[in-house]
């Protein structure tokens, strides 16, 4: 049978705010997500019926938690086709890190198998399907500039963002986004009787985005998890000291962290900036927005 294989891309987020908690427990967000070049290699070959993963990473589990067999189960069960995959990831996202690296890796299966299987399911199904897997998913068949609402499962479009070089970076044990979440909680009493709208810094963000205003956006950057997680990951302020002591017009933490990434107007300038945190020991990445 024939292996097809796609650049599954991370993705950073420009702003995430959580705007309340909903009585099943999940919080709603408001958030501006952005693809970047740093990408997965995702590999799918159809079966008759079973399901394997296998990854370059011994970290990436290759049973059926993995977020690629879900999202293919997913995609049988509403299509109805009777089939399996044989999955290969080549992992270059760092893991638990916010940057939608699993996530990215089941949407890319969803767009695999929509083309391989004849399905050729129009954008809403493939939609609900991706909602089914996880939160970020839908935004991941997609990519590039979008604003999610919802659980994130709501995707409306946005101006996209003019082309910034962006490092990521991560240093020490990723973070598990329910933890997250669960500080956030804490933090916030809750989120009881909070209803937030778009805010002052969503809106400004928004607008800068319009006028293509490269230090506007990068100026404008918001994460709620940055209230939260730093204190038990000291490294997301260190990361974020090093970005702007070497060039960074904004360093952010994206998702539920701990990555950080930094925001630059010039490659040379990014590539140093890597270099350096590299050099102290972190893990870097140089990309670009997409
Ligand atoms: P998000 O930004 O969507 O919250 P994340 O980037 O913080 O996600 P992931 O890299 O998706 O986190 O990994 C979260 C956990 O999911 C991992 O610890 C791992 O056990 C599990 N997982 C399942 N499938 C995958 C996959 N294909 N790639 C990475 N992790 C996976």
């Amino acid at each position: 049978m024939t292996e097809t294989s796609r650049e599954a891309f991370a993705k950073i987020n420009l702003f995430l705010d959580v705007t309340g908690r909903r009585e099943d427990g999940y919080h709603d967000i408001l958030s501006i997500m952005q693809s970047v070049s740093l990408s997965d290699t995702v590999s799918l070959e159809l079966t008759d019926g079973k399901f394997s993963v296998t990854s370059n990473i011994p970290d990436v589990p290759c049973d059926n938690s993995n977020i690629a067999i879900r999202a293919a189960v997913k995609f049988f069960e509403f299509t109805g086709i009777n089939a399996g995959a044989k999955i290969h990831i080549e992992k270059r996202i760092p893991m638990a890190a916010g940057l939608a690296g699993g996530s990215t890796d089941g949407a890319a299966v969803i767009m695999i198998l929509n083309e391989l299987t004849g399905a050729k399911l129009p954008d809403r199904d493939l939609i609900k399907i991706a909602s089914k897997v996880g939160a970020d998913v839908p935004f991941c068949l997609f990519g590039g500039t979008k604003i999610t609402r919802g659980i994130g499962d709501i995707l409306e479009a946005c101006p996209p963002c003019p082309t910034l070089h962006v490092v990521v970076a991560i240093d020490g044990e990723g973070v598990s986004t329910p933890w997250a979440y669960g500080e956030l909680d804490r933090i916030f009493d809750n989120f009881k009787n909070v209803h937030k709208d778009e805010s002052d810094k969503y809106r400004s963000l928004f607008s800068a985005l319009e006028k293509s205003d490269v230090r506007g956006v990068a100026e404008r950057t918001y994460n709620i998890f940055e209230s939260a997680v730093p204190s038990a990951r000291p490294t997301v302020n260190r990361l974020k000291e090093k970005m702007l002591q070497n060039g960074a017009l904004s360093a952010r933490m994206s998702g539920s962290g701990p990555s950080v990434y930094g925001l630059f107007d010039r490659a040379e300038t990014a590539q140093k900036a890597a270099e350096i945190i590299q050099a102290d020991g972190a893990r870097a990445f140089v990309c670009k927005t997409i």
